[in-house]
């Protein structure tokens, strides 16, 4: 008797998408049997900046356990330590450019990723450290690093992958999860462009020192992440967790610190006017130049108050030098603190997707505007509901792929296009009467979200 042949399934991109879907297939193996390859184009693990922190909402988390199998969920607190009670709040709050808070939408209290997933109504987030999700999502996975895939070409029945060093594979389905600037979207949807916002954003990675952090916690509440508005269009964002970290650096203090990510967003044209005269010039090669960019940026476009120096003070502590450790960093793409432009694709600004062999997940179909924290989330709802058509599989119809893209494409537009409009609405310089009416309806909408709020509650006890 002939054996049926095991499909190939060969996933590009070892991101939070990718790794996600690979864990997925293997872990519905029983119900249907994949040979999955996963290649990236990085050198290692340690490569890129991972860096920055996430959060992972009630619905991305609720994707991720359905996912990933239990000895890799228990990996899990490594990335997402469960909260500590009476001290994190997991939530948002915004204030104006010196620090009065305008909104701050209630949140649903979790202990653990496990809580976190159970909510089923309105919008829960953790902060979670990105680069420490995707180590724990490494694990038992045999990545083929180095591996650059540069084209694809579809024949009867399959595909053949194509790498920069001359090599090449076969398929029977390839999955794109090949972050913002995918190849592979480029070659199956070349009309599917990217939005550019005019916007540029630096992000850093810092370590906060307890008594900075109280200061700062004095204005926040506690609250894990917090947004502060200029009024010329530029804001802050800055995500944490208030568990102290193991200092690398002698600390005479021997001080608890903790580590934060920082993100500062302006009008793209402050690049290119004179914001102060004695302008230097910044080279993204040179993280020390960015960061004095974005000093004299926020010294030029914020008033004179303790929210300003403590930013100034926040920015301080970014590294100022591409780390030159051989044994940590062996290759040369770590350099953090660059300025990066924000884009987003909105995948269904083109008239119609063609399903076939080639399909996209995270990133590489729908990449959004950070504002919102929801781009790794959908990635790995995409890896789930991907994850599920692929059980349908069978050699003879790729229906089960436009049954995906359907939901993906429906539920990641409405993300993409949410997000942009409330990042145009922050980055919308203001002036005086423009900051009154911004501040005021802002904080009729804290009032009313937290009516609404209580008011869900009392109904549904959830
Ligand atoms: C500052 C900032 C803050 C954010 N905050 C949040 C947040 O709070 N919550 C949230 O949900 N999301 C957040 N995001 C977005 C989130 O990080 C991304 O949406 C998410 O990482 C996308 O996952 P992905 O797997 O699709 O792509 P990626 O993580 O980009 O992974 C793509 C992978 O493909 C590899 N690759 C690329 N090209 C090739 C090639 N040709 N061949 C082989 N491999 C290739 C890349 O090296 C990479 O490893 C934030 C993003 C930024 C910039």
């Amino acid at each position: 008797m002939q054996q049926e042949k095991i499909p190939t399934i060969i996933i590009v991109g070892a991101g939070l998408g990718g790794l996600s879907l690979y864990h997925a297939l293997i872990k519905n193996k029983d119900k249907k049997e994949f040979n999955v390859k996963i290649f990236e184009r990085e050198s290692c693990p340690t490569d890129r900046w991972q860096g920055y922190h996430i959060g992972l909402s009630n619905y991305g988390a609720q994707s991720l356990l359905n996912c990933i199998p239990s000895s890799i969920a228990l990996n899990l607190p490594k990335a997402m330590p469960n909260s500590i009670p009476d001290i994190e709040i997991h939530g948002i709050t915004i204030t104006d450019q010196i620090g009065n808070v305008l909104l701050t939408p209630p949140t649903k209290p979790f202990k653990d990723v496990y809580e976190l997933a159970k909510i089923s109504r309105g919008l829960s987030s953790m902060i979670t450290y990105r680069d420490r999700l995707r180590d724990v999502l490494l694990e038992d996975v045999p990545v083929q690093w180095n591996k650059k895939c540069i084209k694809y070409v579809e024949i009867q029945g399959g595909v053949w992958v194509f790498f920069e060093d001359g090599s090449q594979e076969y398929c029977n389905i390839l999955v794109g999860a090949d972050g913002i600037n995918s190849p592979i979207r480029k070659q199956k949807l070349p009309e599917l462009q990217i939005f550019d916002y005019g916007i540029t954003h630096v992000g850093a990675d810092v370590s906060v020192p307890k008594l900075l952090m109280d200061k700062i916690n004095k204005i926040h509440g506690n609250i894990l992440a917090c947004k502060t508005l200029g009024t010329k269009g530029d804001s802050t964002f800055m995500m944490t967790r208030l568990i102290p970290i193991k200092q690398e650096q002698n600390d005479e203090k021997n001080e608890p610190h903790y580590r934060a990510t920082l993100v500062y967003s302006y009008p793209s044209e402050f690049d290119n006017i004179d914001v102060e005269s004695d302008k230097v010039k910044v080279d993204d090669n040179d993280p020390a130049s960015v960061i004095e960019h974005v000093k004299r940026l926020i010294r030029t476009l914020r008033p004179d108050c303790e929210l300003t120096d403590l930013l100034l003070e926040l920015w301080d502590l970014a590294p100022k030098t591409i780390p030159n450790d051989p044994i940590k960093f062996p290759f040369k793409t770590y350099n953090p603190v660059q300025r990066r432009m924000m884009r987003d694709i909105d995948p269904m600004s083109i008239k119609s997707w063609t399903s076939s062999r080639v399909v996209l997940l995270g990133d590489a179909a729908h990449a959004m505007s950070p504002i919102l924290g929801l781009g790794a989330n959908n990635a790995i709802q995409d890896a789930d509901k991907l994850s599920q058509a692929l059980l349908k599989y069978t050699d003879n119809t790729i229906s089960f792929i436009g049954e995906y893209e359907k939901e993906m494409l429906k539920r990641t537009s409405a993300d993409v296009l949410r997000s942009r409009t409330v990042t145009f609405k922050i980055s919308m310089p203001v002036g005086p009467f423009g900051v009154f009416i911004r501040d005021n309806i802002l904080k009729f909408m804290n009032v009313m979200i937290n009516i609404y709020s209580f008011a869900d509650n009392l109904i549904f006890k959830n």
